[in-house]
């Protein structure tokens, strides 16, 4: 059984249904404990995220919800710094997840669990990676999967979707009127077996990023000393830490490492509030960014991330535009076919990496293979 309860109120999840936020005063849920297997039984890596977590805590289902997520490399490269130095990085190859992204492994652990509850239709409002998992993840669950979107979307995420017969709804107005309007839907729609799958505040997906750092801790063998990763919603940077932080509870690595987390200057309210404490809130802007993914004026769990990123004694970084469109291709001349909302990490690491703690590991986020028009905009005829 999984542990989660109310950050506001403490009241545990209830024993039915799915709630996205707790049903007695709409606060967060939070996983309390995470569903990890003990390291003496992790067997068979072929199984991806499902060989750290326990399949049996998400509930009653009639098989393992997987595509094979999880498993990714880590590929080290030459990262050449400011002051003509270079310094090994461990690129961790998120991107090569089923669906193009890190997303893959919540969405797993999150449709899994909702198999147990018997929901057969997910609400999820997201044009971007996060959709295009849950879409996939509901269609090999036999789900029927309802994606509330921008008028403006479009790209090769919003294919993903369609491609396997998501319900694409495009909603006229802001961010925040998109998921108005899938609230207002999923009230008027009495099923119980319907729920919203929001991956930025149901706790399931958490325990998917969790995974990771137990493969960064096989793979490396130890912890990474610094961690480099693209934070908007800041839930992978969350996911990952408590996965470090379980592994120090049980004596397997010293301390969590040093986490930086990176956001586009557009759009960087955790990099401005630990750069500037409350008064940096002020002039947090929601400006246009290339970096898509991590365009999140308000972070659901911000405080956890900050709180997450001075206790790891890390910081966060905020990078222009024409750096991280020129870092895509740095990445792509290395073999990493990134977007952009994962190219952050490189300015900063030309920048930071031969002061940081080694081993220096980034995590990048999302394919390249996404958004080929970018690239068409940078590379020579
Ligand atoms: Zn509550």
């Amino acid at each position: 059984m999984l542990s989660i309860r109310c950050s506001n109120c403490g009241k545990p999840y209830p024993p039915e249904g799915a709630p996205d936020r707790c049903v007695i005063c709409t606060g967060i849920y939070d996983l309390t404990e995470l569903p990890l297997i003990e390291p003496s039984s992790w067997k068979d890596t072929a199984k991806g995220i499902w060989n750290y977590l326990q399949v049996e805590a998400f509930g009653e289902a009639p098989a393992t919800m997987t595509l094979g997520e999880g498993l990714t490399p880590l590929v080290w490269g030459s990262i050449e710094s400011e002051d003509g130095k270079t310094s090994e990085v461990g690129f961790k190859c998120e991107f090569l997840n089923p669906t193009g992204s890190f997303k893959d492994r919540g969405s797993a652990a999150c449709v899994q669990f909702l198999i147990s509850r018997g929901i057969q239709t997910v609400y999820e409002d997201s044009s971007g990676n996060a959709g295009a998992s849950l879409a996939a993840y509901a269609a090999r669950a036999g789900m029927e999967a309802h994606l509330y979107v921008p008028a403006s979307a479009s790209g090769v995420k919003m294919e993903q979707m369609k491609t396997v017969d998501a319900v694409v709804h495009p909603i006229e107005g802001s961010r925040s009127a998109v998921t108005e309007a899938l609230r207002r839907d999923l009230k008027a729609k009495t099923a119980p077996t319907a729920c919203y799958a929001s991956h930025a505040s149901m706790p399931f997906n958490l325990a998917g990023y969790a995974t990771l750092a137990i493969e960064l801790f096989e793979q490396i063998g130890r912890a990474p000393g610094s961690l480099v990763l693209p934070a908007g919603q800041g839930g992978l940077l969350l996911g990952v830490a408590l996965g470090f932080e379980w592994l120090v509870a049980r004596g397997k690595i010293e301390r969590l490492p040093q986490i930086y987390g990176v956001q586009a200057r557009a759009c960087a309210p955790l990099w401005a509030v630990h750069s500037y404490g409350a008064a940096g809130l002020a002039w947090v802007s929601e400006g246009e960014t290339m970096a898509e993914g991590i365009r999140i004026k308000y972070p659901l769990r911000g405080d956890a991330v900050l709180q997450t990123v001075e206790r790891s004694g890390g910081s966060f970084f905020a990078v222009d535009e024409e750096e991280i469109l020129e870092e895509m291709k740095t990445a792509a001349r290395m073999g990493l076919m990134i977007e952009a909302t994962s190219a952050v990490v490189f300015p900063v690491l030309t920048k930071h990496v031969h002061v940081m703690k080694q081993p220096v590991v980034a995590i990048l986020t999302g394919s390249g293979y996404k958004s080929l028009e970018k690239y068409e905009a940078i590379s020579p005829d």
